[in-house]
């Protein structure tokens, strides 16, 4: 029994909240603590009287530190999660680390003016979580998270060594908008508009925006297009998998969404560079979010299924082996569960298990961690029990 801080309540926030109050054995209190409060409020007044969780709000700006470590003092919750935004990661690191409590999250942190993600910037603080005797853990979502989960689970169970890891990202929904993004359309089209890169025989292989794309037929889905991405869990998985040779990334993109993220593009909308218009200073990708539609009302309209997992091929026994890992997941169905599509609930039910094995001391350990680095297990029986059941095949379709 313990009490978690959730800063941030979008889309994956909300669906932590909902699965935090399903599991309110572990969970007898939550405090949402995010920038806009109403969310908040409108959140626990959902909740309230259908969970034993007792469930707090309380409005903060991440950004100011003084004020967030004075809440988290105050409230003195076990474990703080964040699901705010990348930005935000640095500053609550440092929020935690002062009002000594660990601290979970679900992606790197990321400079606001520069669309460079990495994790150099969290691992220098390992010293300090250590000296703290607290725990960070980092990307805790599905990728990174369940990819790295996985990747522990098929070394640990599976393989004597993994030489390749393919790391494949379906989502087959439709929410019927020519263009929209399924997370948060910043930190989405930052990442989507900014170079590929993998991991092969020691260094990075860097390649154009979608230059590479293969076809892959998706269990329960079928055949979709996919586009090579640098992803953030290419970096610590190269590190933390021993005899990995090559590891790369790969996400499903429709025709719709490329045709018009190339205009945006063309046209300089996805920009992160200032401009003036009237006298007023504008960054046009924070201009095209006010445009788009917002990922969390996207849950109702959404209908298919993502399918996310890793091709692994390595070696057991002296023989080659290849094992395929995912996750299938009905956007609808997670709609009926907790209103959010199944973008934010593949994020937000992950986010909620990391944290749960952290304040239940599962996971505990003094420094800063990448999911891969601790015991798969409880995690994988985790996910089987809160809805992301996933399946392994034996005899896996590669990727060329
Ligand atoms: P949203 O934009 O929907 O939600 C972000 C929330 O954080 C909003 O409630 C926002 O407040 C709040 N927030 C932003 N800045 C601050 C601040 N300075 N102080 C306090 N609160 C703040 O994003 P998502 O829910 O889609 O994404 C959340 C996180 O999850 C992101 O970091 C994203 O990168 C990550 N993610 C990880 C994935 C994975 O698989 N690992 C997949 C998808 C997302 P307000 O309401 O005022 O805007």
């Amino acid at each position: 029994m313990g009490k978690i801080m959730i800063i941030g309540c979008g889309g994956v926030g909300s669906v932590a909240v909902h699965k935090c109050c399903q599991n309110s054995d572990v969970f007898s209190e939550v405090v949402i603590a995010s920038r806009t409060v109403s969310k908040c409020d409108a959140l626990k007044a959902k909740l309230e009287g259908k969970t034993k969780t007792k469930i707090k709000t309380a409005q903060v700006d991440a950004d100011d530190t003084a004020v967030l470590t004075e809440l988290i003092r105050q409230e003195k919750p076990d474990v703080v999660l964040n699901l705010a935004l990348p930005y935000q990661d640095l500053l609550i690191m440092e929020c935690c680390l002062a009002a000594g409590v660990h601290y979970i999250d679900t992606a790197n942190y990321e400079p606001e003016d520069t669309a460079k993600f990495e994790y150099k910037w969290q691992w220098e603080y390992r010293e300090r979580f250590e000296k703290a005797g607290l725990t960070a853990l980092l990307g805790s979502g599905f990728d990174p998270g369940v990819t790295g989960v996985f990747s522990a689970y098929a070394l640990k169970h599976y393989f004597d060594e993994i030489n390749y890891i393919d790391i494949l990202d379906c989502n087959a929904g439709d929410n019927g908008y020519p263009f929209a993004t399924n997370f948060n359309p910043e930190i989405n089209i930052r990442e989507v508009s900014a170079n590929g890169s993998y991991w092969e025989d020691g260094h990075w292989v860097e390649t154009k925006p979608m230059e590479i794309k293969r076809t892959y037929d998706f269990p329960e889905i079928g055949p979709r297009d996919m586009y090579l991405l640098h992803h953030e869990e290419l970096e610590s998985l190269a590190i933390n998998i021993p005899g990995i040779k090559r590891i790369r990334f790969f996400m499903t993109f429709g025709e719709s969404y490329l045709t018009h993220l190339k205009c945006l593009e063309n046209v300089g909308m996805t920009s992160i560079e200032p401009v003036t218009y009237n006298g007023q200073q504008i960054v046009p990708l924070q201009f095209l979010k006010t445009l788009l539609p917002d990922p969390a009302s996207l849950g109702p309209r959404t209908k298919g299924k993502t399918n996310i997992g890793c091709i692994f091929r390595g070696k057991k026994d002296g023989k080659e082996k290849n094992l395929y890992i995912y996750n299938v997941c009905d956007h609808q169905e997670c709609y009926k569960e907790v209103e959010s599509q199944a973008v934010a609930y593949t994020t937000g039910v992950p986010a909620m298990i990391g944290a749960m094995l952290v304040m239940n001391g599962t996971w505990r350990r003094p420094g800063v961690f990448n999911v891969e680095e601790f015991d798969p297990d409880p995690f994988m029986d985790a996910l089987n029990k809160w809805g992301l059941p996933w399946k392994v095949c034996e005899d896996p379709e590669l990727v060329e």
